[in-house]
């Protein structure tokens, strides 16, 4: 019965120190959020205890009358939130969740069109060393040397020529949106499926401010913990019976064994946030806030850095940045602003000439800092900052950077991450 800060020191401490950096520092890591407390709350409950294989109404373990509710209401409010008629909320993360539509739906050695990782594209769109490469014959399609944007009549061509059996819509790193109607139109052309994986952008989707990909796809897979701001895990949404019956058996047992109920009822809380005003506020911010940054990095004094912003603009939660002219690459514009306390993640660009471990991009996302509260005029001073930081340079003096992270650090406390906490190892 002790408690870990008692019990365990060395780890409470870490976490305790990984609250006060999330705390002073601004987190823009494109791919992440500060989840709410009640869904913390959850996944840190009794639920972790119990086994659950199989479905509501049809488990293979007894005592499962409570963990019955709560994965129906996850069901019924993933449902809900974006108009599917049947979901499934058992993926332990976006990868399982794609891993289950591709056992579900096509057979290893089957062709699968993906989005170049290179170009944007997921590690499971067919990565060569992820199991979706390993698997299956991938033709990646990519972006228009000239726009850096999916051009539809080549991906409609390279459909033809290859006739795949399954088409991926869907991106880690690309800034614009997808036209779902069109990539429906070349996989019916095909007969492929179309599974889109809308895990970065699915908080807007849920917020009406992003087109919803549900009714356009046979299947919709997406993290909870991106956009959405949820615990960390996966879900498949369709609206097809039949594809939904394979789904269902492709996740356990194909995938998986007991389902996480204590993420499950974290992700059950994230939904029900996710329906309300309030969060369709937060995602229309952080739209605007990507919107800024994307602006203030288009300026001169950046450009006279040979820094720009790729498609020079955005639609959506992030902005890639270009550095490929630039004297930083993405290692060094990444540890550049990590020594103001800014959180960012370096990123191949299209084309890129510098190694993967390297790059010449990085990708910069608003969606912690609008779950924090940053204004309009909040997220302008943090395009100032960003701009001036890179403008500054690898050879910046200390002072510079002192004067920068300051800057830093009166934004972040003017925004307080879980105030109602003390710390979180002892809530
Ligand atoms: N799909 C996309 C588009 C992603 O960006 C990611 C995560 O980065 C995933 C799937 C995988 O999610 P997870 O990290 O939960 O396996």
């Amino acid at each position: 019965t002790q408690d870990i800060s008692s019990l365990d020191p060395e780890i409470a401490e870490r976490i305790d120190a990984e609250l006060a950096r999330q705390r002073n520092g601004l987190e823009m890591i494109a791919s992440e959020n500060h989840t709410a407390l009640a869904v913390m709350q959850a996944q840190g409950s009794v639920l972790t205890n119990k086994y659950a294989e199989g479905y509501p109404g049809r488990r293979y373990y007894g005592g499962c009358e409570e963990v019955d509710v709560i994965e129906t209401l996850a069901i019924e409010r993933a449902k809900g939130l974006f108009g599917a008629a049947y979901a499934n909320v058992q993926p332990h993360s976006g990868t399982q969740a794609n891993a289950s539509v591709f056992h579900a739906l096509i057979r290893p050695g089957d062709t699968v069109m993906g989005l170049n990782l290179a170009h944007g594209g997921h590690l499971t769109h067919g990565m060569k060393i992820n199991f979706s490469g390993r698997l299956y014959n991938i033709v990646p399609y990519g972006v228009d040397e000239q726009t850096l944007i999916v051009d539809m009549d080549a991906v409609e061509a390279l459909a033809l020529e290859h006739r795949p059996k399954l088409i991926v819509a869907g991106w880690s790193a690309y800034p614009r949106q997808l036209d779902f109607a069109r990539f429906r139109e070349i996989a019916d052309k095909v007969g492929a499926y179309l599974f889109v994986d809308m895990a970065h952008f699915a908080g807007l989707v849920a917020a009406g401010l992003h087109p919803s990909p549900v009714p356009h796809a046979h299947v919709t897979t997406s993290t909870t913990h991106k956009t959405l701001a949820g615990p960390r895990g996966g879900i498949i949404l369709s609206n097809d019976a039949e594809i939904a019956k394979k789904i269902n058996s492709a996740v356990f047992p194909g995938q998986q064994g007991g389902p996480l109920e204590h993420v499950i009822a974290g992700k059950a809380v994230a939904f029900k946030i996710a329906a309300t005003q309030e969060f369709a506020e937060r995602q229309a911010r952080t739209l605007e806030g990507a919107a800024i940054l994307a602006e203030r990095l288009g300026r001169g004094d950046v450009a006279a850095a040979g820094i720009s912003v790729l498609t020079g603009g955005t639609d959506v939660h992030l902005v890639l940045v270009d550095l490929r002219a630039s004297a930083l690459d993405g290692q060094v514009a990444e540890d550049l602003l990590a020594k103001v306390d800014i959180t960012v993640n370096r990123n191949a660009v299209p084309f890129d000439p510098r190694p993967p471990m390297v790059t010449s991009g990085l990708r910069i996302g608003t969606p912690a800092l609008a779950t924090r509260g940053f204004s309009a005029a909040a997220f302008a001073e943090v395009a100032d900052l960003i701009a001036e930081t890179l403008v500054a340079g690898a050879d910046a003096e200390a002072a510079v950077l002192d004067g920068l992270r300051a800057r830093v650090h009166a934004l972040a406390a003017a925004h307080p991450l879980y105030p109602e906490l003390e710390n979180l190892s002892s809530p």
